[in-house]
């Protein structure tokens, strides 16, 4: 008997990325395919079919092995039902029954979830959120996603749509958010608004290695902030100290909200802050009435650009996502 895998499918709006992904968060022959986003229903389907076809054919034996089937997909959806409900990046889906069109093709288990969700479930279950009971996940990067699971379980609220935690507010009066709010998280520190704060700070300034490294003014993004930083540029360090100032009032009102056992960030942008979790962390109990706050550790993700396969395929795994 072979062991029991799963297939992730990690869907973007112009890629369709898969994976197997084995009983202990493994990926292995891994594919990926451009996914036609703006086109019907059944072309959008097509994209996913062939990037779970090409696992299966790079792996013949998986055909007697796999499981289940998982699947990232841009939201809102409803994790309960497999339903697509209206995604903005994915416009060919409407109401669209995406798990049930998974299993009657390939006639296995199939799950649907949001990449944060999936992802925080994947850290949770083999990954920095293993051996803990309660886990917080944010990624960040060009946006802020976030997912809580307990006890192995993603929590999803009423309708499926908790876990916004990159749109809670800590500024009503800041920088307007694509979601419509002033001052989420997401608008002050994700990476192209570090990258909007650096910019901000350096208009009508003389030279810097910030710019120097971006071209202009106009090309300036995370990463080169980030480089200069690590260059010990001054600019790069303000910009920077800031947005961890942002995180600890972030994370302490997730941690008066939750009291997780474990805060595990990935994405781009924690990476570019991962010489100030000590700092975060210190600091929370400034942040937070719960005066263990400081307790609380602040790791890094153990996946990176695989997390929507892992955490695609860890959907089928937890007891959480069966219909
Ligand atoms: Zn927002």
């Amino acid at each position: 008997m072979p062991e029991a895998m799963t297939i992730g499918v990690d869907i973007g709006g112009t890629k369709v990325a898969a994976g197997l992904v084995d009983s202990s968060g493994g990926i292995s022959h891994k594919t990926r395919a451009p996914m036609v986003a703006t086109g019907d229903a059944a072309t959008g389907f097509a994209a996913v079919k062939d990037a779970v076809d090409a696992v299966f054919s790079k792996f013949p034996e998986a055909h007697g092995a796999v499981t289940g089937i998982g699947i990232c997909s841009p939201g809102p959806l409803d994790p309960k039902t497999g339903v697509v409900l209206n995604p903005p990046n994915v416009p060919c889906w409407r109401n669209y029954p995406l798990a049930a069109e998974v299993e009657r093709v390939f006639g296995v288990p199939a799950r649907v979830d949001n990449d944060a969700n999936a992802a925080g479930l994947a850290e949770a279950l083999w990954g920095a959120g293993a051996g803990y009971t309660n886990v917080f996940y944010a990624t960040l990067g060009t946006g802020i996603g976030t997912g809580i699971v307990f006890d192995k379980k993603i929590y999803h609220g009423r309708t499926g749509s908790a876990a916004e935690g990159g749109h809670m507010t800590i500024d009503f009066h800041g920088h307007l958010c694509g979601c419509g709010k002033h001052g989420c998280i997401e608008a002050l520190a994700s990476g192209p608004n570090i990258a909007r704060r650096a910019r901000a700070r350096l208009a009508g300034a003389g030279a810097s290695r910030i710019v120097q490294l971006a071209g202009s003014l106009e090309q300036v993004r995370a990463e080169h902030v980030g480089q200069a930083f690590r260059e010990g540029d001054a600019v790069a360090t303000e910009v920077l100290t800031e947005t961890a100032h942002l995180l600890t009032v972030w994370l302490g009102n997730i941690v008066d909200l939750l009291e997780p056992d474990v805060m595990v960030v990935g994405g781009g942008v924690a990476e570019l802050m991962s010489s100030f979790f000590e700092s975060i962390a210190k600091r929370l109990s400034n942040w937070a009435i719960n005066q263990r706050a400081s307790e609380i550790p602040l790791v890094m993700a153990r996946y990176g650009a695989d997390a929507g396969i892992a955490g695609a395929g860890a959907l089928c795994r937890s007891t959480a996502n069966l219909r």
